[in-house]
């Protein structure tokens, strides 16, 4: 089986990343290319109980992919909450930008 461990990290860097530079304001295709991004992770991500819990909190809350700051967001979100039901730190979501796109202020 994978190593759920650095199969999350690498997940997570391609996500937050691939928000990090989602268009401003992102054309239909666009839009529907992330939906699709998003949507097949509960079906294909190779870790079932990670896949299963993320497809319910997908109903709960519905993915934002009008921007790339609300898309930002919405996947900080999601990953807070695998981040508390692991009992790991809260990332601070004003700070995606710099830890996934811009990097430490000088
Ligand atoms: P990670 O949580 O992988 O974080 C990597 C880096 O991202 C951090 O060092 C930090 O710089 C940054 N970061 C942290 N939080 C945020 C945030 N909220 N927003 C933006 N950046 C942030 N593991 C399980 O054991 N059970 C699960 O059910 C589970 N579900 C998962 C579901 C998905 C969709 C994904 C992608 C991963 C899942 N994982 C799950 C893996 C888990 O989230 C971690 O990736 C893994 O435990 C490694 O954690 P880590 O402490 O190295 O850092």
């Amino acid at each position: 089986p994978p190593d759920v461990e650095a199969l999350g990290r690498a997940t997570w860097s391609f996500l937050h990343a691939t928000a990090a530079y989602y268009p401003t304001r992102p054309t239909t295709h666009q839009r529907a290319n992330m939906l699709n991004l998003i949507h097949a992770l509960p079906v294909l991500y190779p870790c079932t109980h990670c896949a299963a819990d993320f497809g319910d909190k997908l109903k709960e809350h519905p993915p934002d992919v009008s921007s790339r700051e609300r898309l930002s967001k919405w996947f900080c979100e999601r990953h807070n909450e695998v981040n508390e039901k692991l009992g790991k730190e809260m990332f601070d979501c004003a700070k995606v930008d710099e830890r996934w796109k811009d990097g430490p202020p000088d």
